[in-house]
């Protein structure tokens, strides 16, 4: 058997996994990344014939945002759990939208995939060309699987898509199934990096948003549409429940889809109560009309590259009575990055932000020793590790780590795109 890497080989993003076995093959994931300019940079090819199936780990566009390419001369079945490709439809939609120039498929190549899937709830079976293969929840986003592959010769292949083991307001953490991987490909993101514990970034998101309102401010939080900002809204809203919250941008559409698979959630009901709780801005005049009291606005985009967080912090950096707090990762090339490094947003017009700027994290991928913790979890079956979805720093600070724990034995492999692992037994 080989595990061949088509993306995600040393960076983040664009993740493609194919796994060959003597019946055939398995692709894991087939996503997108952008490059400086944010022009979308697509994985290795493979042809749809080749496979018997790709299974789609979850919603983001890099690990979904190539798929439909698999979907324009051919029709795989595909492989993912219904809310992974109900999210996936939205941002897909958002993401044609805005890189039509540079992408082949149209949106009916998104829903022949999505006609030719097999929707699996965790746990569960499915049996293609000799590959069996069942996901499992890996508390990253709603209906983020990590996926459990036994191939046709025994390879027992656990594949963590991007996971989280900490349990958050919105979704329980990553599973420990019970299962005897001999080959785990784990992410990498922050294969090198601790975060703080939790419950103190959320205690300093409470305090600088009550500090705000005291002082008549308003808070923006410019947060992911999808995860962050249902995230965020619980966390407020159920310790703070006499604050405005308002909600703008495509998590609306989002949130419905989160309310139509709740079961997926950690605490459906308490979900509920917060999207009853909290606002959502319909128009323009509202969210004129927001802007003139003490309330929070979480909107997207999460880094500031553009939508209504932008509109508003254009209204609000002016005013050392608002906050503006960024809860996600914020690319080098981003205005978010941009203003937590200069505190200025536009050249041309070099105008300092009075208002206060914070950045918190949030982050919904496990840290280094919890990735290291959860792999020890299988160590006496595992035999070897394959290191994806990370910078190098991170996957061989990852491998170090890894190392020092589980000992000499256990082979690593940090695989570049193009390269192939072969696994003998
Ligand atoms: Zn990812
Ligand atoms: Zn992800």
């Amino acid at each position: 058997m080989e595990v061949k890497i088509l993306g995600g080989g040393r960076e983040v993003g664009r993740s493609a996994i194919l796994l060959k076995d003597r019946e055939g093959s398995i692709l894991l994931d087939y996503g997108v990344n952008f490059d400086e300019k944010d022009t979308p940079r697509l994985p290795l090819h493979v042809r749809p014939v080749d496979i018997s199936a790709v299974v789609i780990s979850h919603a983001h566009l890099d690990h979904v945002g190539a798929a439909p390419y698999l979907y324009i001369s051919g029709a795989p079945r595909a492989i993912a759990t219904k809310p992974t490709l109900d999210v996936a439809r939205l941002l897909i939609l958002d993401f044609l939208r805005l890189n039509a120039y540079y992408i082949d498929y149209e949106i009916r190549e998104f829903d022949r995939m999505y006609n030719n899937t097999e929707f699996l709830d965790y746990g569960e079976e499915v049996s293609i060309n000799g590959f069996g293969v069942r996901l499992y929840n890996a508390g990253h986003i709603l209906g983020s699987s990590t996926v459990y592959v036994e191939t046709p010769s025994g390879e027992k292949v656990l594949y963590t898509g991007d996971f989280n083991t900490i349990q958050t307001w919105t979704l329980p953490s990553a599973d420990v199934p019970t299962i005897s991987p001999t080959t785990i490909i784990v992410e990498s993101t922050y294969g090198n990096r601790n975060h703080p514990p939790r419950h103190l970034v959320e205690k300093r998101l409470l305090e600088i948003v009550e500090e705000t309102i005291d002082n008549g401010g308003v808070v923006l939080i410019p947060a992911f549409s999808v995860g962050r900002t249902q995230e965020v809204m619980s966390i407020i809203y159920s310790q703070a429940p006499y604050i405005d919250i308002y909600i703008d941008g495509m998590s609306r559409d989002i949130t419905d889809v989160y309310l139509k698979h709740k079961k997926y959630l950690r605490d459906p009901g308490l979900f509920a109560k917060v999207v009853e709780g909290i606002n959502f801005v319909t128009d323009y005049s509202m969210r004129k009309k927001i802007l003139k009291k003490p309330c929070v606005i979480i909107a997207s985009a999460g880094m500031l590259k553009g939508g209504p967080a932008l509109y508003y912090f254009k209204h609000l950096y002016r005013n050392p009575r608002n906050s503006i707090i960024l809860v996600s990762y914020q690319a080098p090339n981003s205005n978010g990055h941009k203003i937590l490094e200069t505190g200025i947003l536009d050249d041309q017009n070099p105008e300092k932000i009075a208002a206060r700027l914070e950045w918190l994290d949030f982050s919904s991928h496990a840290g280094r020793d919890d990735i290291v913790k959860y792999i020890s979890r299988f160590k006496d079956s595992l035999k070897r590790l394959v290191i994806v979805h990370g910078s190098e720093e991170e996957a061989f600070g990852l491998a170090n780590k890894i190392r020092n724990e589980l000992g000499e034995d256990l082979e690593i492999h940090i695989p570049q795109n193009g390269e192939t692992v072969e696994i003998k037994e």
